[in-house]
């Protein structure tokens, strides 16, 4: 998998040969650049555009998951000391303190795990995934519901080298899908749609595969001439406007070959937990919020329940306050809710604004993609933060 998103830039540069590479180095052969993205409807002409001439700052980086892993692994080791790791393990139950000091009750959280051990925290942080059981075993309720998708990806070669510095994400009524730079050479593929046709495309040979994402990226058939026709005298209209806001169009790279054994499926939902935090618990990442890949977001939202959670407990900890305590984590609850949830109705509103080749949906979104590609995008990034970065990108900014 590959997670998008804007990190800090290393200051190193490209490097290609010579010792064994740490994992910085990887970041940046990899995944350190700035990339240009593009949008577009597969039901009409409509494309939206971004790249850094119309933006201040770096747009967004890739950066491969096993390199996220390798990185986050080196730093633990440095922390020997202060962090110990179990590894081949996992927990098999909690038991929880009683909400009043109860004499021989345990004041903490205790976690027991499959080999036996049994460990006691102050404070839990449930980082257990979508299908959290920190979170069923606190009992904190969750809206979620099944997307009826499931999204296949790969690693794809591109049929030449090229500068591949573009991210693309076409909208077909099935569902998204994206290609994503790692190399001169190589794409990232996220393809979103039906359960059925995402086991149809992991079972094809491997040519027919490419056929079919090539297909997907490159066909016209689900476009209708009204669709065309209204989107083309809306098109003229707003350069009449805007003369600067039209964008040329380009087509992607095509494909010759997937890596060999990276194609893999994952079942598609959104899940929101109502509450962060009860006494002594707080989940973050998929455990607290789970999307929809089309925006990228997912784990840049998880980063940034880290980084806010950091900073409560750091200033409880300054102030020689229980972790656990709920005072401070209802800070952290309120703030990332308050992030989370925007960002999440924006990601399952265009899910659903895009699953339909209905005319006047595909006449809304046709305009409103030409409308905004219009706008110069740091005005759209000011002013609907969350929409720039839903519709702009799978995830090129950061957003935490
Ligand atoms: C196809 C696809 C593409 C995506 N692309 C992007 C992207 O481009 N950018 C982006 O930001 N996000 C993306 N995401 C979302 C991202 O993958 C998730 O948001 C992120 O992985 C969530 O991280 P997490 O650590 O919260 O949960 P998870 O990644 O689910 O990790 C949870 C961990 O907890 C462990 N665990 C669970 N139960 C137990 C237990 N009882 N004991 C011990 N361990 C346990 C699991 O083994 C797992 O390792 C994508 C998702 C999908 C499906």
């Amino acid at each position: 998998m590959t997670l998008y998103g804007k990190i800090d830039r290393p200051q190193q540069q490209k490097t290609t040969s010579g010792p064994k590479e740490e994992p910085e180095d990887i970041i940046c052969r990899n995944g350190i650049a700035d990339y240009w993205g593009k949008v577009w409807d597969a039901c009409s002409d409509a494309l939206i555009t971004f790249d850094k001439e119309n933006l201040q700052d770096e747009m967004a980086y890739i950066v491969e998951n096993d390199v996220i892993v390798a990185g986050l692994t080196r730093q633990l080791q440095t922390l020997s000391g202060q962090v110990e790791v179990q590894y081949r393990t996992k927990v098999v139950k909690y038991s929880w303190p009683r909400p009043f000091q109860v004499a021989d009750s345990i004041p903490w959280v205790q976690v027991t795990l499959a080999n036996g051990r049994t460990l006691q925290t102050k404070l839990l942080i449930g980082a257990d995934g979508p299908n959290s059981m920190v979170r069923r075993e606190a009992g904190i309720p969750t809206v979620k519901w099944n997307y009826e998708q499931s999204a296949v990806v790969a690693v794809l070669h591109l049929s030449e080298p090229t500068e591949n510095n573009v991210a693309w994400q076409r909208f077909l009524p099935t569902g998204p899908i994206a290609m994503l730079p790692l190399s001169d050479t190589q794409s990232s593929l996220v393809w979103s749609t039906s359960h059925h046709h995402a086991e149809e495309l992991l079972q094809m040979d491997e040519e027919s595969f490419v056929d079919a994402i090539n297909n997907a990226f490159w066909s016209n058939e689900n476009q209708s001439d009204f669709v065309e026709a209204a989107g083309s005298l809306f098109r003229h209209a707003l350069s009449i406007v805007m003369p600067n806001g039209a964008s040329t169009r380009q087509l992607p790279p095509s494909v010759a070959a997937i890596g060999p054994k990276s194609r893999i499926m994952f079942p598609l939902g959104m899940g929101h937990a109502s509450e962060y935090i009860r006494h002594r618990v707080a989940l973050i990442g998929d455990a607290a919020h789970r999307v929809h890949p089309l925006a990228g977001q997912g784990a840049n939202l998880g980063f940034g329940d880290v980084m806010c959670l950091t900073q409560v407990l750091s200033q409880a900890a300054f102030n020689g306050k229980d972790l656990g305590d709920m005072q401070h984590l209802l800070e952290y609850e309120t703030e990332r809710q308050r992030h989370n949830l925007p960002m999440m109705a924006a990601i399952d509103l265009m899910k659903r604004l895009y699953s339909t080749n209905a005319a006047p949906l595909v006449l809304l979104r046709t305009f409103g993609l030409q409308a905004t590609n219009a706008l110069p995008p740091l005005k759209v990034r000011t002013q609907f933060p969350a929409v720039f970065d839903v519709i702009f990108c799978p995830a090129f900014i950061k957003s935490f």
